[in-house]
């Protein structure tokens, strides 16, 4: 079976308008994500996490290296193919939630499979509605919800399409630390329970040892991967790191 998501050998240089570039935001990074794993990617602010998330959802483009969502490389794509691939076989959370404040919750739930031009799976969806535990709110707007609902409500439009992989950037870094766990409880159910694949980044160590295995980054290279690694051994690491 393919893995959900390959990068090999991936190097990212942002290059500003008439700039030469600077240092590599990823430098030379090889990761493979095998299907139905729970994936943290740790390391401090500036380390190159957000970059990878990008290249590795087809967000942004390599400078060097391939990139393979299950078995489509992303690179080979052409423009139109790999806006689909994004909007079909990619899901993301952010830290800030990004709903869509005039939508009612089943309008921003629903929206990916709008702009997907698909149906979408019902049994998938109210499966999903249920998960995240707002049936009651459906015709609701965002405005009216606590930040860990909206969050819950933006998980679930993640998974709409029953995407590849699930990528949220720092989806507890709004949120205080019970509601940020009931949310990554909800991350944990979707890979345990219906066999999804959830890459997040943090910088909290609480919340990377809630998955299974953990990437450090430093200076846009991946230095270290820990196994079911506790908080307190990822305080331990990041701190003397940071020194
Ligand atoms: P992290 O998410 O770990 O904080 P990023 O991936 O956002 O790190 O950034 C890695 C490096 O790339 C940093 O030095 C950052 O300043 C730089 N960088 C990120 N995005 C851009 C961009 N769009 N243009 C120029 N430099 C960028
Ligand atoms: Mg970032």
């Amino acid at each position: 079976m393919t893995a959900a998501i390959r990068l090999e050998q991936v190097t990212k240089i942002h290059r500003p308008k008439g700039d030469r570039g600077g240092a590599p935001a990823l430098d030379d990074v090889s990761l493979t994500v095998p299907r139905g794993a729970f994936l943290a990617v740790m390391g401090r602010s500036g380390s190159g996490k957000s970059t990878l998330l990008h290249c590795a959802a087809g967000l942004d483009a390599p400078t060097r290296g391939r990139v393979w969502i299950g078995d489509t490389e992303i690179g080979r794509l052409r423009e139109t193919a790999r806006t689909r691939l994004r909007r079909e076989r990619v899901g993301f959370v952010f830290q800030a939630y990004n709903l869509i404040p005039s939508l009612t919750l089943e309008e921003n739930i629903t929206l990916p499979l709008r702009l997907a031009e698909t149906p979408g799976d019902e049994t998938w969806l109210g499966a999903i509605v249920d998960r995240v535990g707002l049936g009651d709110f459906l015709s609701r707007k965002p405005g009216e919800l606590s930040g860990g609902q909206q969050q819950r409500v933006a998980v679930a439009r993640a998974l709409a399409t029953r995407p590849d992989v699930v990528f949220a950037d720092e989806p507890t870094g709004a949120l205080d630390p019970a509601t940020g766990d009931q949310i990554l409880s909800l991350l944990d159910d979707l890979v345990r329970d219906l066999g999804q694949t959830v890459v997040m980044v943090t910088h909290d160590p609480s919340a990377a040892a809630r998955a299974h295995d953990v990437v450090v980054m430093e200076g846009g290279r991946i230095v270290q991967v820990l196994h079911s690694p506790d908080a307190p051994l990822l305080t331990a690491v990041l701190g003397g790191r940071a020194r």
